[in-house]
């Protein structure tokens, strides 16, 4: 891929594919001139990322590895890790996606928003959160016609040549959901009644 291409920007994701005996191996990475190596070692460990990121010139990016702010100040303290990827689910939430990236700004840290395969209702709450500012490296969130015919959405999420997606200026997300497409998908219903609180 850096042969054929030399200019682009290119990062990839070992998904924990790689042990501590593989070190002299990733190190090789360097030669490519990636913007990330993305969770090279296991998905529960900041230690051993520490000492291979001692090793790298290449920053390694941690995904599986931080599910909350805790872990965002362990990993930095320990410089497991130079780029952080926050995904909503992954970290339970708005408040504590919020409190990663503001974790990570505070020291230096930038952050990206992973994601891939969403219906455009997690696809609508990938951009909001995109538009904090430490999000300063390119995200996963792509168009809705890359895996959708139809979004439930509306817009539909459009991405220009340039890579680049335009923030609705609208209150909320931003995007309306199709509830008549989304009724017209419906193969099952089930209602769940809610248990009513008494104080
Ligand atoms: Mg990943």
């Amino acid at each position: 891929m850096r042969g054929r291409w030399p200019g682009i920007t290119l990062s990839c994701d070992a998904n924990s594919a790689y042990k501590l005996k593989d070190a002299d191996h990733v190190v090789e990475f360097d030669a490519f001139d990636l913007l990330m190596i993305e969770q090279p070692l296991w998905h529960d460990d900041f230690y051993y990322h520490s000492m291979l990121q001692k090793r790298l010139q290449t920053p390694i990016c941690l995904d599986e590895s931080i599910r909350n702010r805790r872990d965002t100040l362990a990993a930095i303290e320990m410089e497991s890790c130079r780029i952080i990827n926050i995904k909503l689910g992954r970290v339970g939430g708005f408040s504590e996606a919020i409190a990663v990236h503001n974790a990570a700004q505070e020291r230096g840290i930038p952050v990206w928003c992973g994601g891939m395969l969403e219906t455009g209702v997690g696809r609508s709450h990938n951009i909001a959160l995109s538009t904090l500012e430490n999000f300063t490296l390119p995200g996963d969130i792509s168009a809705s016609a890359r895996y959708w015919v139809d979004d439930i959405i509306e817009p539909e999420v459009t991405v220009s040549l340039a890579g680049e997606i335009t923030i609705p200026d609208t209150a909320g997300r931003g995007y309306e959901v199709r509830t008549d497409l989304v009724e017209r998908l419906t193969v099952r219903k089930e209602t769940i009644r809610a248990l009513e609180l008494v104080v």
